[in-house]
């Protein structure tokens, strides 16, 4: 054998051994709760789609006469001649929702944090990043050639430690807003005073909070009251709660106009496709519109943590819509996993290294489009396979 054949077939048999070999289900229906698999129904509680937009009819229509008016491909990146009216509205209207002078859009979330890291610090400077962070963020602190560090989850004394013992010239501060594992909340005012005296910035990924906290859905800082003065770095993804596609990064006009000149992965892309956006501003008035969605949600959160406590199951200190169910052993929550759905419900085990090692998980998402039905029958699920 070829040496990589050799060395990828080691990674592959290690992977099994170790139940963390990873398997895509192939869906043949739009996404929502009702989902068909190899063409089964279940019932899935995996997705994003928070407040059950990614099907809805209105975003269909406007993303099929966008579509029809300007074309499918944008042709080019946005510097060059792929930077569309849609593309500009939709950035228009991000900073208008979220409270920032300007957005800027991104074709994913992993390029927006990529590509706003990278531009903002390098060597001299320093990252700090809470231990939980996403991939994405980590990823863009080891790229960015600054000093990186992590501090412990949610410790603002811990962050302290590494702002007071820097002497370089810049400190950049990236959390999660919301953290995509465990759904607990970053202390936000916390986190934004200490940052502050210190002279760093704030940068907030606000992935999972985005549409779904806050009084009109702005996001975790509407719910914490936090301004651009707070947290100067805002990132939030268009393809979870909006149930579309993409991402943004907002802030000052100075933040937005560096990163234009500065961020690589915003340059070297190429722009996402006009209907998309078109699609997505609707998405940004229906959040904003329909509040009812968040009410349902948050009802289906209490219903759910109150059920699955009933049931013995760990979960953990989550108020948002991800609520993962704490098992330990990866092949515990592979088995679970399996079990549920094999009843019909589809709820993804969470592994390392995507999560600490023993802290496998079973991790449960809500949306605004499951029934009290469909959750009842998730809880008569768990109580059958804890048996
Ligand atoms: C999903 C996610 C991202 C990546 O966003 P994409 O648009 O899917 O690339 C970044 N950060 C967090 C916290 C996420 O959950």
């Amino acid at each position: 054998m070829n040496p990589f054949d050799q060395h990828l077939q080691a990674v592959l048999d290690e992977r099994r051994l170790q139940h963390r070999y990873r398997q895509r289900r192939e869906i043949g229906s739009a996404q929502g709760p009702v989902l068909n698999v190899d063409g089964r129904k279940v019932i899935g509680f995996c997705s994003n789609d928070y407040l059950g937009l990614a099907a809805h009819p209105e975003l269909i229509d406007a993303m099929s006469q966008a579509a029809r008016e300007l074309g499918v491909g944008s042709g080019a990146s946005h510097l060059v001649c792929g930077h569309s009216r849609e593309h500009h509205e939709l950035e228009r209207e991000i900073a208008e929702y979220t409270g920032r002078e300007r957005a800027l859009l991104f074709s994913t979330g992993y390029m927006a944090n990529l590509g706003a890291i990278t531009a903002l610090v390098g060597k001299g400077d320093a990252i700090w990043q809470d231990r939980l962070n996403h991939a994405s963020m980590l990823d863009a602190g080891a790229l960015s050639g600054a000093r990186f560090g992590r501090f412990l989850h949610n410790s603002p004394a811990s962050l302290k430690a590494k702002l007071a013992g820097f002497s370089g010239a810049r400190q950049l501060v990236a959390v999660d807003g919301v953290f995509s594992m465990d759904g607990d909340l970053a202390p936000l005012p916390e986190l934004a005073s200490t940052v502050r005296e210190h002279s760093g910035w704030l940068m907030v990924d606000d992935a999972h909070g985005f549409g779904c906290l806050g009084k009109t859905g702005a996001g975790i800082c509407e719910h914490f009251g936090l301004s651009q003065l707070d947290v100067p770095v805002l990132m939030g993804t268009l393809g979870k709660a909006m149930g579309s596609f993409g991402a943004f990064i907002a802030g000052s006009e100075r933040l937005i106009e560096a990163l234009i000149q500065l961020s690589r992965s915003y340059i070297y892309t190429t722009a996402m496709p006009p209907a998309v956006a078109a699609a997505t501003r609707v998405s940004l008035r229906l959040a904003q519109a329909e509040s009812w969605r968040r009410t349902h949600l948050e009802e289906l959160i209490v219903r759910f943590r109150q059920g699955a406590s009933e049931l013995g199951y760990q979960l953990m200190d989550s108020p948002t819509a991800i609520q993962p169910i704490m098992i330990g052993a990866d092949a515990d929550a592979m088995a679970l996993s399996e079990a549920l759905y094999q009843r019909g419900y589809w709820v993804s085990a969470i592994r390392p290294p995507t999560v600490p090692a023993g802290s496998a998980r079973l991790r449960v998402t809500l949306t605004a489009a499951h029934s009290h039905a469909q959750l009842d029958g998730l809880l008569a699920a768990l109580k059958d396979v804890r048996q």
